[in-house]
This record gives structure tokens, sequence and C-alpha cells, in this order.
């Protein structure tokens, strides 16, 4: 933007929200410009940020970056991991930590409402006071937002289902303020906002993952379960991917699970390490013998003792059949995988530990996962892509994630792929593999739940299925002004 217009934005913005929260200082800009991944990407750089403090200044906002025409992109704390967080053609980085308010914890509905600034820990902490909780987004910080979170479709919820958003609020590019749900009609977000499927649609759904494409969320009402006197983790260990599929499978089959997921023996190890042992390669190689090849983990929750008692019995049984054992740990070690299960703000940092990563995913019934392993190894083999561990050894596999996502329907298998930002050859493998692994796991059959992938992906989807993307988007925002080029190349 010209230096011109931008003064000119940045006037019309202080009059807004005060000249305190808005900049056209690049040092104040560059931060929200930037995610975990980008560093392998191009940069970006916008022209403007600015942090309102009320829905009605992000109204304000919306309706003054239409009459000028400029580019908007909403950012929460910019952990999304999946470079779409960034100001594609520059513009205004619209930052909405400032709303950052629980509304209400509803005991009746187990419902909380919460706005964009609103992180997942603080919803955690706030709602434990009512015997509620969030489910867990398994390894992701709880310094990120439950809103942003949208990209990924609302974290983890192995054996219960991916829908934990039940409505929310969105203001819409021209400023236009909306509620979907039962809140749909008028009066009724105060009223009765706690159906989710309200008047034949879901229209939470589209504003779910958009990327900020088709406006701002402002509120969302998230599910809560709740807590009861025993909240128990039981931590299975398997020697292979197949069984620990297969004893995933049928752990959420048993209907008793409140969250299931797992890692490989190379992500236990790297998330569990204490500061000390990561030094010494010699002593990481061992450490990293203690764990089993796959360690995954199934909280259970019961009102009593003998609730318990049937339930470890039903898990055992059933891991039985796959050779699957209950594990524990000593100590700090015991103590991090505790950490990681409840996906504490710690653990995700030692998940980014070693090198910068993409988390290259794939969603597919747990059947078909072995089959995208072996893909992605032959890919890996095809460019000599090298991975390692603080053992310095290479490894054949990379770090993974396993989640049962919406049941057995779909398990989101994430696998990490490292690069070395200084190296530019080792950039330039990390750049081809991605082609590569988005190109052939979706000829495999595997689906991808971040909207950003559209971008690559759009000449393999239905017309119809584009034509109904690209239309709410015009419809919505004909001056195209939320977040251009995050989920498509032209808009
Ligand atoms: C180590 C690690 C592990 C992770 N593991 C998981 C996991 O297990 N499960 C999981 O679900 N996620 C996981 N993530 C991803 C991350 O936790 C979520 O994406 C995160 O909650 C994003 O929140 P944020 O506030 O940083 O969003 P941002 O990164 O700021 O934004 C993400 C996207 O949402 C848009 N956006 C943000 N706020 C709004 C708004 N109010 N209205 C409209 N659009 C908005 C942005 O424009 C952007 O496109 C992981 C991330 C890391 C770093």
């Amino acid at each position: 933007m010209e230096e011109k217009q931008v003064k000119s934005a940045y006037k019309e913005l202080a009059k807004i929200v005060g000249e305190k929260y808005v900049s056209m200082d690049k040092e104040d800009i560059m931060p929200y410009c930037r995610d975990e991944v980008s560093q392998a990407f191009k940069t970006y750089m916008a022209d403007l940020v600015v942090a309102p403090g009320t829905v009605e200044e992000i109204r304000e906002i919306l309706r003054l970056c239409n009459k000028i025409k400029l580019p908007v992109y909403p950012y929460a704390f910019g952990v999304s991991i999946s470079s779409t967080a960034l100001p594609r053609v520059g513009g205004l980085m619209l930052v909405v930590r400032r709303l950052d308010k629980i509304l209400e914890i509803n005991d009746e509905t187990h419902t909380a409402t919460i706005e964009p600034g609103v992180t997942w820990s603080k919803l955690y902490f706030e709602a434990k006071k009512q015997n509620l909780e969030p489910l867990g987004l398994g390894g992701g910080p709880h310094s990120g937002s439950l809103i942003g979170n949208f990209v990924l479709g609302g974290g983890n919820t192995g054996g219960i289902d991916i829908n934990e958003e039940v409505a929310c609020e969105v203001v819409l590019p021209d400023g236009d303020l909306m509620w979907t749900g039962s809140a749909g009609m008028k009066g009724h977000e105060k009223l009765n906002p706690w159906c989710r499927v309200g008047y034949g649609m879901n229209l939470t759904g589209i504003f779910h993952g958009c990327l900020g494409t088709y406006g701002v969320v402002t509120k969302v009402l998230r599910r809560l379960y709740p807590l009861r006197n025993i909240e128990e983790r039981v931590q299975i260990g398997f020697d292979t991917f197949e069984d620990c599929l297969n004893g995933m499978k049928d752990l959420i089959d048993l209907g008793i699970s409140k969250q299931v997921y797992g890692v490989n023996k190379a992500q236990a190890a790297m998330i569990a390490a204490d500061s000390e042992i990561i030094k010494d390669p010699v002593e990481y190689e061992k450490y990293e013998n203690i764990f089993p090849e796959f360690l995954i983990v199934d909280k259970i929750s019961c009102y009593n003792e003998k609730q318990q008692t049937v339930y470890k019995e039903l898990i055992e049984e059933t891991i039985s059949k796959y050779g699957g054992k209950i594990v524990s740990f000593s100590g700090k070690t015991q103590d991090a995988l505790m950490e990681l299960w409840d996906g504490s703000s710690s653990v995700a940092i030692r998940y980014l530990r070693h090198n910068p990563h993409l988390m290259a995913f794939a969603m597919l019934p747990p059947s078909m996962l072995p089959g995208l392993r072996e893909i992605t190894k032959k890919i890996m083999k095809d460019l000599d892509y090298e991975l390692t561990t603080f053992s310095n050894k290479t490894i054949e596999h990379p770090r993974c994630w396993i989640t049962p996502w919406e049941r057995n329907e779909s398990y989101l298998f994430e696998q990490e792929m490292e690069f070395v930002p200084e190296d530019p050859v080792s950039v330039k493998k990390f750049l081809e593999f991605q082609k590569r692994y988005y190109q052939e796991s979706a000829k495999y059959g595997s689906s991808q739940i971040n909207a950003g992938f559209l971008k690559r992906l759009e000449p393999m989807m239905w017309p119809g299925y584009m034509k109904i993307i690209r239309g709410v988007k015009e419809l919505l925002d004909p001056n195209n002004i939320m977040a251009p080029k995050q989920m498509l190349k032209d808009i």
C-alpha cells in the first residue's frame, strides 16, 4: 500500500480504537505476520495492525475496510502451524486478543460462551471451577485460542465427535452481525442459543475453518464435559502401528472413553525428555528405548471406584487382543507425559524443540493409515529426506500423532516433517516433499481439514463444491477484503 493510504487508514482506525491500539510501525506489525512454519516460506508483511476491544469496534473496522478496500486478516495467537494467519497481500492485521472474556459457563447446557481471545488454558481453569472441562487439543498449545482453532476443527475429540462448537456470533465482512444455530433467530442468542443446527442448516460449519475469509467470529458457544470424581489417563503401549490402530478402534467402540489419542516412540521421547537428556546423544538413545513403539492414552471419567475397576478391566481385555499393555513411567517422564495428554503449553514447546516442522496431515479411516505411512516413507526415500532425533540417529518414520477424530470414521494422522531453516537444501527438500505428499495422499484417498489446502487442491474438487465455497465468499464479501488469498489462489 502507498504510504499516503496507510497514513490515512491509520487515522481512521485510531478514531475507532484509539491511538494506543493501532500501529503502522514495522516492529509492531511483524510479530503478527509469522507462524511456526512460515520460516520455510515467503515472508509476508502487513501495513497496519489494530487491536479492537469490542465487537462494535470490529464492526466499524470492517465497514471502514470495505469503504477504503483495505484487506484485513483476523489473527488471534498465531499458533495455527499451518501458515493460515499470514497477510498474503498486505493490509491490516486484526488482532482479536483483547476480546478475552468468558461470558458464561452454563452448568445446565454444559457450554461456555467465549470471546475469540480466550485461550484454551483460560477456559480450562475457569470451567474446572464448575466441575466442567473443554476437550483438550491433544498436543495443541494452551496458549492458542479456541476460535482460531476452528482451522483444525475444534481439537481432537477422540471417540466423541468433532462438533465442539454449538453456535457462533460473526461479524460479516460488511460489518453486519449474525448468530448461527438456534440463535439464528433474533433474540435467541439470549433466550436459547443451545441448539446446534437451527432451521435446517448447520451454518456454524461455514465459519468453522474458513480462515477468516467469511468474517470475524466474535463469540462461540463451546461444549464442556463434566469432570467426575475420578479422571484417569490410562497409558497403553503397542508394538506395531497396526496393533495400535486396531486397539484404538476397539477402545472407541467400547464407548467408555472421553478421549483417545497416541504418538509413536520418537514423538513420546522428544516430548517427555528433560532438557539435560537431549544434550547427550548416547543418553538420549537409551532414553528413547524406554518407550513402546506406540504409546496411547485412553482418558476415562468415572463416578466411583467400582466404575473405574470395570472400565479398566474392559480396557485390558480389549487391548490384550492386540498385545497392548497398560504402562506407566516414573518421575519427570511421567509428569511430562501427563502434560502431553492434557495438552499443556510446555508440551507444545517441547513438541517443536528439535527443528521447525510442518505437520503433514491426513484424515482417513484407521485401516488406511499404514498405507499412507508407507507412501510417506517412499517419498522420503526418493528425496533422500533424512529425519533424526536428539540421538543423531536417523528415524525411518517421522514423529507422529494419531487421533480418532470423529469416532472411528476418520482418524487424524499427523507426521512432523522437520526442516532446517538456515539450510537451503533442507528447505528445498521440505517444499518438494510437501508438494508430493499432498498430491499423493489425496490420490490415496486422504482428505484435509484445513481450508488452506484448497489453494492447491481446487482442480481436484467437484466444481459444485467450489461453486459454493466461492459463491459464499463473493456473496458475503464482494470487495474481497477478508483474508484475501488465504483460502484460494485468486480471492
Ligand atoms: C505444537 C502444536 C500442536 C498443535 N496441536 C493441535 C491439536 O492437537 N489439535 C488442534 O486442533 N490444533 C492443534 N494445533 C494448532 C493450534 O493449536 C490451533 O490452530 C490454535 O488453537 C490456533 O489458535 P490461534 O489463536 O493461534 O489462531 P491463529 O493462528 O491466530 O489463527 C488461525 C486461523 O484462524 C483465523 N482466525 C483467528 N481468530 C479468528 C476469528 N476470531 N475469526 C475468524 N477467523 C479467525 C486466522 O485468520 C487464521 O486463519 C497445534 C499447534 C501447535 C503449535
